[in-house]
């Protein structure tokens, strides 16, 4: 039987219960999943010190030695043991609180050992806190001298003594007995030739035990290729298979509605950026082909328009169109914007929400089945069973990442045939991480803004700068302008964050009493908190004082000042959509972004970012950089699809790219995978689809 597909229970130190467990814990089941579980980390354990080299600002230190005695000291908690331990020169203090009675046992005087933590300095001395101790000949033998690997557990298996250690002692016997046999390479020769890539088997080896750094990198290199390779292929191979079985509409010409509300309607000039892209679609639903697009375009860059504009193309071809937005507010602003722009052009236009009532639910109903309505727009309402259309030709999501994968997929279902679907987001997602989530979608970019823009001004205050910053505030509403405070508001410390929200109501109240002053936060009732927005929008209250509810697309050109509080708490591209809400009109705007004083490393890194830039693809760079994708905003919703084990988005876009294109290179010869030199890819590829994958949900 291959080894790699083995049981972890039969290899010796595992047993059914620490099986269980890893299963549990850490998903790993057969010996290929163990091998898999790569280190987090490797320390040197190569070099042996002596005792006087030791220094202060060592982060740890090595010595191979004796120990001459132990020494037992104080009673119940405060029980301490000792041990004299010297290098055959000089000598230190080894020191436990715990574990006694073991150590103890365990351990012998006048016994070869190799010890390893950190020296501190007490009294003038050296000594070292509950160091690690490994017999010299179990040392070089259980693959710890040279770099020692080590490993993430989880809290639960660190309480059955399933630490890094043991998981160490476990895979090094399982790479002790590989390395004496065979291993299946998963990568085809031909790539592994193209790249000089090591082999599977080296890298495996190489990745839990380096023979020195040179390998270890080598190994990595490999293993994330074949990891973003994989990835790719499998992306890929589902878009050539859809766009191969999966016909789209076809919207064959433009027509009266497109060209009279071009011609007639258009208040404006379209940018270069709207042009192209509208291109673009054009292109796209006139192929043949479903349309799967990801629109990106900063906040006021105009999608919307762009979005109407789609929906007429539909609308000329005799299909209905739909809009989805993620707030009620935002569908019904959408609503009127759009009902406003259209004008008497005669395309009906409705909006459906989830506090429709029934009665113009039904009428509503009826004029989708027989095709009367044109357009509709609406929360996730619109995809409920319920709503059945006459022939939904293109859905538009607007503001993509607060809608998950589940979503999407219903969307397919409206239809015989999956309609075209456009999705909008203002959070620019990189190039490396739409490539990797969306590899299927095309995707579109408005670079650039309507004319006249000036950018928002940003600034980084400290708390204690309040007072002219209220100054500051009073001004701008003198002048007519509105300002948003905005508060965060975050799961686990609900309550209190509600309190800081509330107190800042307070706050705002009795500093500004002579303005008027909205409050909107997401645990209100949606009547009251459209009630609240409205009076912001009228412009019957100058300040709006709100959790990130308004986050998304809300649309008040007077608005000037965004104040952000405690913007510590916030991630960069939620501060960044969040200035987006200002800058919407002729007027200088700016954002004011509130910290403690105290800031770490990466907290001072993402306000000056903000400070530095107003490009949201720079900036989503750099959260990518800084965070790390599984915690991007947008995709944190969503979810990425698959586990990254070893490659990085933030680092590794380079070889994404490179395993994309190898991946593409191979599809355009091989599409099914059936040449010899490919069997092995269509046969991983099953693999890992049976793994953990839901592949079926990225469409
Ligand atoms: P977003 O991309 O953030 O959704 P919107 O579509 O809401 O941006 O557009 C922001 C504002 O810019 C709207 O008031 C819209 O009418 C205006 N706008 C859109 N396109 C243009 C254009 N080509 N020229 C001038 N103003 C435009
Ligand atoms: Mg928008």
């Amino acid at each position: 039987m291959d080894f790699s597909q083995q049981d972890i229970k039969f290899i010796p130190g595992v047993g059914p219960k620490r099986a269980d467990m890893l299963a549990k814990e850490l998903n790993i089941r057969t010996v290929d999943d163990l091998l898999h579980h790569y280190p987090y980390k490797y320390v040197d354990r190569s070099r042996f010190y002596y005792l006087h080299e030791i220094t202060e600002d060592m982060p740890y230190i090595q010595v191979r030695g004796k120990i001459l005695r132990f020494e037992q000291a104080g009673e119940g908690r405060n029980q301490r043991l000792t041990a004299l331990f010297t290098d055959g020169h000089s000598s230190i203090e080894l020191v436990w609180f715990k574990g006694i009675r073991f150590i103890r046992d365990k351990y012998k005087v006048n016994t070869e050992y190799v010890i390893f933590g950190k020296p501190t300095r007490f009294n003038g001395h050296y000594n070292i806190a509950h160091p690690e101790i490994e017999d010299l000949n179990a040392f070089s033998s259980s693959g710890t001298s040279g770099l020692q690997p080590f490993y993430n557990t989880t809290e639960k298996m660190k309480n059955s003594y399933m630490n890094s250690k043991a998981l160490q002692k476990i895979i090094f016997s399982v790479v002790q007995n590989i390395s004496r046999s065979d291993w299946p390479e998963s990568l085809p020769e031909h790539v592994l030739k193209r790249y000089a890539l090591l082999n599977l088997k080296e890298s495996l080896l190489n990745i839990h035990f380096p023979q020195n750094a040179q390998v270890l990198h080598a190994a990595r290199q490999r293993l994330k290729f074949e990891e973003l390779f994989y990835i790719q292929l499998s992306i890929l191979q589902q878009t050539s298979w859809r766009n191969q079985h999966v016909q789209g509409f076809v919207f064959a010409h433009i027509g009266h509605y497109f060209n009279t509300f071009y011609e007639k309607y258009l208040p404006f000039e379209l940018t270069n950026a709207q042009k192209r892209v509208l291109r673009e679609i054009r292109s796209d639903v006139g192929s043949g082909k479903q349309m799967n697009r990801l629109l990106q375009g900063d906040v006021g860059s105009g999608k919307t328009l762009v979005a109407l504009m789609s929906m007429l193309m539909a609308v000329d071809n005799g299909y209905q169109a739909a809009m989805m937005a993620p707030t009620e507010i935002l569908a019904t602003q959408h609503y009127e914007s759009l009902s406003r722009m259209l004008g008497d052009l005669g395309v009906e236009i409705a909006l459906l929400k989830g506090s429709t009532r029934p009665k113009d639910r039904e009428v509503l109903h009826e004029k989708l089945r027989d095709g009367r309505l044109h357009i509709l727009i609406g929360t996730h309402a619109l995809i409920e069973e319920t709503v059945q259309f006459h022939n939904l030709g293109l859905i538009i999501v607007d503001e993509q990442h607060r809608f998950g994968v589940e979503q999407r997929a219903r969307l397919w279902k409206k239809n015989d045939r999956p309609p075209h679907v456009l999705v909008m987001t203002a959070t620019p997602i990189p190039r490396t991480l739409a490539m990797t989530l969306y590899g299927d979608l095309s995707v579109s970019v408005i670079d650039e803004l309507p004319p006249g823009r000036k950018p928002v001004q940003t600034y980084h205050y400290f708390e204690n700068k309040r007072q002219a910053l209220n100054g500051f505030i009073a001004k701008q509403i003198r002048q007519g302008r509105q300002v948003y405070v905005v508060y965060p508001l975050i799961q686990e410390s609900e309550k209190m964050d509600l309190r800081n929200l509330e107190e800042g109501y307070q706050y705002m109240l009795e500093t500004f009493p002579q303005y008027k002053i909205s409050m909107v936060h997401g645990k209100m009732k949606p009547a009251e908190k459209e009630w609240q927005m409205q009076k912001f929008v009228s412009g019957e209250t100058q300040i709006m004082v709100a959790t990130t509810v308004i986050e998304v697309g809300v649309n008040v050109p007077n608005a000037s000042v965004m104040i952000i509080e405690n913007a510590e708490r916030f991630g960069l591209s939620q501060l960044h959509q969040l200035r987006g809400r200002v800058g919407r009109g002729a007027e200088q705007s700016y954002c004011i972004l509130l910290t403690k004083v105290k800031l770490t490393t990466e907290t001072r890194k993402r306000m000056e970012i903000m400070v530095r830039t107003n490009d949201g693809f720079e900036i989503s760079e750099a959260d990518l950089q800084l965070r790390g994708p599984g915690d991007l905003d947008g995709t944190q919703q969503s979810g990425l699809p698959f586990d990254l084990k070893i490659a990085d988005l933030g680092k590794d876009g380079k070889m994404l790219e490179i395993a994309r294109q190898t991946a593409m290179d191979i599809l355009e010869n091989d599409p099914t995978l059936q040449n010899e030199e490919n069997r092995m890819l269509a046969a991983q590829l099953r693999k890992m689809r049976n793994k953990t994958f839901n592949w079926s949900a990225i469409s």
